[in-house]
């Protein structure tokens, strides 16, 4: 478990394009807008920053602008921060009202997703993103204050950026892996799907059919999970980006190593960065209920789940 900051030592390289001769910067695991406090040093270069900034930003500003917003999420650009939000006055028909952002009870989308491709057996040329679903986490306290106030409930507003957002998920779990892997240790094919668009991305990325339960005072969740074959280990990472609301849990592959030795090798730094649990029946397990949870610095969100 582990709180507050924490600096991963850079690999030397780019960990997407893995060119050494460039300017690096700091990677966030998780990014900032989400609370993430795990960086690694100098690991991006700018070619490939400019490509995961714009899939991030996409979630940032398109799908979750007024939410992150609205509950006061961490950002760096404080002062471009809308206050008020227009919404249609309910007492003057035709007319429109500013709201305080703080009094508007941004939704907040995710997608409940299917699982992965690759879980399911199908081959990579079956798209299962149309079956995505959108979902609105509300918070039903903020909600109803927003309705005594001014006469209605909110109407939220928000772009669809379905493929952005499976993309952060996976340049997430890729840097999830490598808090325990160098890149050499395994074969990261999730690395396409971040840097090239049009990929894709049902075929490594999925979800459970249900959301998990509340958990109070967890921001996020995130745990490596390995399904072991005599001659294979395939690297899969679980995260829940809300865990304090009951948001949909995702599981993305990121990659798989071969050869017995290199198997080895992998799984004991794996199981040396976590509380792994060995599972030799090949199947899909959390490696330990509690693996890790990072506690953001300022999500979660204080009006959910706790009061
Ligand atoms: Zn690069």
């Amino acid at each position: 478990m582990s709180h507050g900051p924490t600096y991963i030592a850079s690999k030397g390289y780019c960990i997407y394009c893995k060119r050494s001769e460039v300017r690096l910067t700091d990677e966030h695991i998780f990014p900032y807008f989400l609370g993430g406090a795990h960086v690694i040093k100098n690991a991006s270069c700018d070619d490939c920053a400019r490509i995961t900034s714009k899939f991030e930003m996409d979630v940032a500003r398109e799908l979750w602008g007024d939410a992150r917003a609205s509950y006061n999420a961490p950002t760096r650009k404080k002062k471009n921060r809308k206050k008020h939000i227009i919404q249609p006055d309910f007492y003057n028909p035709g007319q429109t009202i500013l709201v305080p952002i703080e009094d508007f009870p941004a939704a907040m989308v995710f997608y409940q997703m299917p699982k992965a491709g690759i879980l399911q057996g199908l081959p990579d040329s079956v798209d299962l993103s149309t079956q995505w679903t959108p979902v609105a986490i509300h918070d039903t306290d903020k909600d109803n204050k927003f309705k005594e106030k001014y006469g209605k409930f909110a109407t939220s507003r928000f772009r669809h950026v379905p493929d952005s957002f499976a993309r952060l998920l996976v340049k997430i779990a890729y840097g999830q892996v490598l808090f325990s892997l160098d890149p050499d240790d395994f074969q990261a094919f999730c690395l396409p799907y971040i840097l090239e668009p049009k990929k894709n991305l049902s075929y490594i990325v999925g979800g459970r059919s249900s959301s998990p339960e509340p958990k109070e005072g967890i921001g996020y969740e995130i745990k490596t999970n390995c399904i072991k074959f005599p001659k294979r280990l395939l690297i899969i990472v679980e995260i829940q980006l809300l865990s304090n609301a009951s948001t949909p849990s995702y599981h993305v592959f990121v990659g798989d190593v071969v050869g017995e030795s290199e198997i080895k090798r992998a799984y004991d730094k794996i199981e040396a960065t976590w509380a792994v649990e060995v599972d030799y029946d090949h199947c899909y397990k959390a490696v330990s209920d509690d693996a890790f949870h990072w506690m953001p610095s300022h999500w979660p969100l204080p009006a959910w789940g706790t009061e």
